[in-house]
C-alpha cells in the first residue's frame, strides 16, 4: 500500500494566500503517484474567509480535510491539533504564507525514506526580516543554548517532516504553554537538515510581534531550562558576600577610625539595588510558578469545533 504524507497547515487570517498556497503544493504533489497525500488545515480560529476557501477546495479535492478550532489558540497549539488529527506516516509541517517553498517537501520525503525521523528545513538566509529581528533573534538563540543541556536547532522553523514515530511521542506532551521547537529537539530520533533560503510572505501580515516573540522566547526559556532561578540564587549569594564584607568595612570604619556616619546617597543606592535585584528574582520564581498553575488547571489544550477529513484514509492508532 501506498504511503501516506499529511501536509498539516496551521492557518490563521490567511484568505490572501490560501489558494495560491493550495495549488503550489497540488502542483508539488501531483508530480509523484507513488504517495498518497492528505492536506490538513487546522483553521486556528480565523475571523475572515479562511475556512469558506478552505471548504470550497476541499469541494474539489478531497485529499483536503480540515479542523476548525473554537478560536485562536495560537499557532503552537494549531500544531498540536494538526499532530492529533493528521494520519500520514510522516507529517509535513508548512506555513500557509509561502514562506516554506512546498517544493522542498519531495527533499525531505526523500531523506524521510532514508531512515531520517525529523527532516527540517534550515533558513541560510532571512529574506524581509529586519536588523533588529535578526539580532534579537539570534541573541535568544545564543541564550538558550547556553542554559539548555538538548541542541537546539538555530534558524529553523516548524518547517520539517516528522515520523509518525515522532508525532505519537509529541501527542504524549500536553504542555498548554508550548514551545515546540523546543519540543523537536528534546525528542531527539534521527534528525536530517535540509538547507533553503525563506521568502518573503507572499501576501498580508505576519501575526508575530516583538510582544509575542517576546513572549515565545520566555515561553522557550522557562520550559527547556530553570537555570534563571540558579542565577537568582547566585546573584543572591554574590550579594551577600557583598553586603558582609561591605559591612565590616562600615563598622571598622566608624568603631576604628571613628569616621562620622554616611549618609542619604549611599543609603539610597544600596535599598535601590537591592529593591530591584529582589523584584527580578520574584519575577523570575514568578514566570515558573505561572506556568505550574496554568499546567495544574488540566484544561484541554484546544477545543474543536468541527473536523471534516478524508473518510478513504487509514487512520493511525495511537500507539
Ligand atoms: N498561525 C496560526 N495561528 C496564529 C498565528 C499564526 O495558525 O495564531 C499560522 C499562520 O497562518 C501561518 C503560520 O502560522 O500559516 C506562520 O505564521 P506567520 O507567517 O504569521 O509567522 P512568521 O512566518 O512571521 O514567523
Ligand atoms: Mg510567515
Amino acid at each position: 500500500m501506498k504511503k501516506l504524507i499529511t501536509i498539516m497547515v496551521p492557518v490563521y487570517n490567511e484568505e490572501q494566500v490560501i489558494e495560491e498556497f493550495y495549488s503550489r503544493v497540488n502542483e508539488v504533489t501531483k508530480r509523484t503517484d507513488e504517495y498518497n497525500f492528505e492536506i490538513l488545515f487546522v483553521n486556528d480560529g480565523s475571523i475572515d474567509k479562511t475556512l469558506a476557501i478552505i471548504k470550497k477546495l476541499r469541494n474539489s479535492d478531497h485529499r483536503i480535510s480540515y479542523i476548525d478550532l473554537s478560536r485562536n489558540f495560537g499557532k503552537e497549539v494549531a500544531m498540536l491539533a494538526g499532530f492529533d488529527y493528521s494520519k500520514g506516516d510522516a507529517v509535513v509541517i508548512i506555513d500557509a504564507d509561502l514562506q516554506d517553498p512546498p517544493e522542498l517537501i519531495y527533499d525531505m520525503i526523500s531523506y524521510w525514506e532514508q531512515g531520517y525521523d525529523d527532516v527540517y528545513a534550515k533558513r541560510i538566509d532571512r529574506q524581509g526580516e529586519t536588523w533588529l529581528k535578526k539580532s534579537t533573534s539570534k541573541a535568544f538563540y545564543r541564550l538558550l543554548k547556553k542554559t539548555t543541556t538538548i541542541p537546539i536547532q538555530q534558524d529553523t522553523g516548524d518547517f520539517r517532516l516528522l515520523d509518525r514515530r515522532c508525532i505519537n511521542a509529541l501527542r504524549q506532551i500536553r504542555e498548554s504553554q508550548r514551545y515546540t521547537k523546543g519540543l523537536f529537539s528534546w525528542l531527539g530520533f534521527k534528525k536530517k537538515e535540509v538547507l533553503f533560503s525563506r521568502d518573503q510572505r507572499l501576501a498580508g501580515n505576519t501575526k508575530w510581534n516583538y510582544t509575542k516573540l517576546f513572549n515565545l522566547a520566555i515561553e522557550g526559556i522557562t520550559s527547556f531550562t530553570t537555570y534563571p532561578l540558579k542565577l537568582s540564587s547566585y546573584l543572591g549569594l554574590l550579594i551577600s558576600i557583598g553586603a558582609f564584607i561591605y559591612m565590616f568595612v562600615i563598622i571598622i570604619k566608624t568603631l576604628v577610625l571613628g569616621e562620622s556616619v554616611s549618609g542619604y546617597p549611599s543609603l539610597m543606592s544600596v535599598i535601590l539595588f537591592l529593591g530591584g535585584i529582589q523584584l527580578l528574582s520574584l519575577g523570575i520564581i514568578g514566570e515558573y510558578l505561572g506556568r505550574i498553575f496554568n499546567e495544574t488547571k488540566k484544561r484541554p489544550v484546544y477545543l474543536v469545533q468541527e473536523y471534516n477529513d478524508n473518510k478513504d484514509l487509514v487512520v493511525h492508532e495511537n500507539e
